[in-house]
């Protein structure tokens, strides 16, 4: 890396996005972790170094604690393949195949709630997917009345589900509504025609507002929009658009993700046309433009990708430094330990990651024999969960503070911060480490010098581009 300042980098005017030259895109534009998670997962180990028996161990030595819990529970179903798609997904139709998975999820709960015992209320719960909507309402009241039978839902609880607004019907966010849930998060990606012809994901304004003004008027908080730049044919005038509709919708918060190519990783991204793909600055101007746009209407930025209405508790949440960030993006801290349901969901419990098999059968087999499915996971090191911790801040607060003997622990890391400093990126003031509006765009090569894992890998090329 150059360590001399590029002198065309200049830093817009408070609040906006920062001028970058296709020079310094051109450098850091590498390959490298989201850090959902530390370790990230091409770390983890598979049994016999980290298995089944392993993962039941922490569950039962989280079961002494007194804190609250985290719930995930993973809906792999959905009725087509976008051909965008990074999540775990089984295409079916035939939404009966859900009562069969209902049901080891309940043996799966069984192992769980065995270990975990009634002491820890859930503080926080999320259906996530594929599809969740995939599951009709009888199906979704028995999940739920499966999960209440073993763990006490906490009164305040925020209780979450992603939806399809073209899958899903008013009656089902009637059933979601009446039985706790209270926030929800909708997927839109983008709203032009051609692009949605081309990822394979069909959805108009008027459905996605048809949905919104019914979340609503049921009471419904929180209610986000997933949307994706860097999908092939979006320009800056299309997306201009999608952006000016979606805020004419108002939601109360919205994830801007960057769109992670890796057809090798993904088959099913291989039917995108590669050749109109935004790249590089012409990547980043649509980031800038949903940036601008964004904080012009009164949204605040939060984390690298997420914004916010002042008074959303995402917003809050960043303000009162209680904003974390887990496999789902950020989220407000509710609970130490994340324990997860469902093929491939993963865990996050006393300082270790758990993840649990893909394949569906393979997954049953393992609940019918009374064993946890888990597939790979690793336990942290005093090291790791250090590094964890400073990661998580410069993800979620753009600065961190290393600590009283941050500056010797880190020191090969500060030196080499030194480059990204004369590059505009960061602030070293001894152990305290903040981010420049520059840096904010690139927190995730910031975050990289810290993950020391990585620089023993040597490589970073199974991850998505950085910009
Ligand atoms: S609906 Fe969502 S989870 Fe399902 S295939 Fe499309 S992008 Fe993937």
């Amino acid at each position: 890396m150059n360590t001399t300042r590029t002198e065309s980098i200049t830093e817009g005017p408070a609040g906006r996005f920062p001028k970058i030259t296709e020079e310094v895109v051109h450098r850091y534009d590498v390959a490298g972790p989201r850090y959902t998670s530390y370790p990230t997962a091409p770390e983890w180990v598979e049994p016999p170094r980290f298995g089944p028996l392993n993962y039941a161990a922490k569950l039962s030595q989280a079961g002494e604690v007194d804190a609250p819990l985290s719930l995930y529970f993973h809906i792999p179903f959905c009725r087509q393949m976008c051909t965008y798609c990074g999540c775990n997904v089984i295409v079916i139709q035939n939404r009966h195949a859900a009562d069969e998975y209902i049901g080891h999820l309940a043996m799966e709960m069984d192992l769980a709630a065995e270990r975990l015992g009634r002491r820890r209320g859930v503080a926080q719960l999320h259906w996530g997917g594929g599809t969740p909507t995939f599951l009709g309402s009888e199906q979704i009241e028995r999940l739920w009345s499966e999960i209440t039978q073993r763990f006490q839902v906490l009164p305040n609880a925020e209780v979450s589900i992603e939806i399809d607004p073209v899958e899903t019907q008013p009656e089902q966010l009637r059933v979601l509504r009446r039985l706790g849930f209270n926030r929800l998060s909708m997927g839109v990606q983008d709203f032009d025609p051609k692009v949605q012809a081309t990822v394979r994901r069909i959805q108009t304004v008027e459905q996605t507002r048809a949905m919104l003004d019914e979340a609503r008027s049921l009471g419904f908080s929180g209610i986000n929009f997933d949307l994706i730049y860097g999908l092939p044919h979006q320009t800056p005038e299309t997306w201009s658009r999608t952006i000016d509709q979606v805020i004419s919708l108002r939601p109360d918060r919205t994830a801007v993700y960057s769109f992670a190519f890796v057809p090798d990783a993904r088959p099913n991204q291989r039917a995108l046309p590669a050749e109109a793909l935004p790249r590089g600055t012409d990547k980043l101007e649509l980031f800038r433009i949903a940036f601008d746009a964004f904080l012009d209407a009164g949204y605040r930025q939060v984390g690298m990708d997420h914004f916010a209405l002042p008074e959303d508790e995402l917003a809050r949440a960043q303000v009162e430094r209680r904003l974390t960030r887990n496999f789902q993006g950020y989220t407000v801290k509710a609970a130490g330990d994340v324990v997860a349901f469902g093929v491939t969901g993963i865990s996050d419990v006393q300082g270790a990651y758990a993840q649990n098999l893909k394949p569906l059968r393979s997954y049953y087999a393992a609940v019918e024999r009374g064993s946890f499915a888990t597939v790979r996971g690793i336990e942290l090191t005093p090291d790791d969960q250090r590094r964890r911790r400073t990661i998580s801040d410069l993800m979620c607060h753009f600065a961190v503070d290393l600590g009283p003997d941050g500056t010797d622990y880190f020191a090969p890391e500060l030196d080499q911060l030194r480059s990204l400093e004369a590059d505009g990126f960061v602030r070293v003031r001894g152990p305290k480490v903040e981010l420049t509006p520059l840096g904010h765009v690139f927190v995730r090569n910031v975050a990289m010098l810290f993950d020391s894992r990585l620089r023993q890998r040597q490589g970073a090329g199974v991850f998505s581009k950085t910009v």
